[in-house]
């Protein structure tokens, strides 16, 4: 199989192309249709499956339907659309590196939000605004409680490596992050709006829905209460 059939629009299969992908992985066969139709996702992947991709491509998709943020203030006001979360700075940097190779042809801003550099010098990166913002729990609570960022217009949530967030402590910032979205995953569950756009278009332009996707090599019940609580209707995918 093909990423012809992965049902991505033909300027994001140019850029697979160009990156260099000849083929999509497995979690990337099975995850990019369903994150395609605005479903939200429980990926049981590990490192190394080329589940980055699987969740990066989608949300591209997603944000690219939404308004341009040209107007500086504005975009630096009322925060990015996607987020990303990750237990470590290392991962954070790996997913950035990742998201950069893809985001940056089409004109979106990455911005990392994590330990090891100064609050300060974390603002400065987020002064011209981010459509994609790549967080360590801890660290990004920091910085909304400082009100360096804020989250209001976010409606693309990621959590990756879910389980190793749950052994590092994060239970309750990610908790904290999640419950503070003022976008809503409260997604109408009717069977012609099955994708955001659509939803989007049929509500007159201005009601949008949290998608939220999750992946976890392991699933102890820890993340599963996380999964009940902040996802709709997952869908799981298990390579
Ligand atoms: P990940 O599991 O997302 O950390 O990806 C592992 C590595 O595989 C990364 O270096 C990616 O750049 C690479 N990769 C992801 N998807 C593909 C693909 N379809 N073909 C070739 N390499 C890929």
């Amino acid at each position: 199989r093909n990423w012809a059939e992965s049902g991505l629009p033909k300027r994001l299969l140019e850029l697979v192309d160009q990156v260099g992908y000849t083929e999509p992985s497995a979690v990337q066969r099975a995850a990019i249709p369903i994150a395609l139709q605005a479903r939200d996702l429980i990926g049981v992947a590990v490192t190394g499956s080329g589940k980055t991709a699987s969740f990066l491509l989608p949300l591209l998709v997603y944000i690219d339907g939404l308004p341009r943020l040209d107007e500086f203030e504005w975009r630096r006001n009322d925060g990015p659309y996607a987020l990303i979360l990750a237990p470590t700075r290392e991962l954070a940097q790996q997913i950035e590196t990742e998201a950069r190779k893809f985001a940056g042809p089409l004109g979106y801003n990455v911005v990392s939000i994590v330990g090891g550099h100064s609050i300060e010098e974390q603002a400065y990166n987020l002064r011209n605004g981010a459509e994609i913002v790549i967080a360590t729990p801890g660290r990004l609570v920091d910085c909304i409680e400082r009100r360096i960022l804020v989250l209001s217009q976010c409606c693309y949530v990621v959590m990756d490596e879910a389980d190793r967030m749950i052994d590092l402590g994060f239970e309750e910032p990610v908790n904290k992050i999640l419950d503070a979205l003022p976008v809503s995953n409260e997604k109408p569950d009717t069977e012609e709006a099955e994708d955001a756009k659509t939803m989007t278009m049929q509500l007159g332009g201005s009601t949008r829905y949290r998608q939220t996707m999750m992946y976890s090599a392991t699933m102890p019940v820890a993340v599963e209460r996380i999964a009940r609580k902040y996802l709709r209707r997952p869908a799981t995918v298990t390579i």
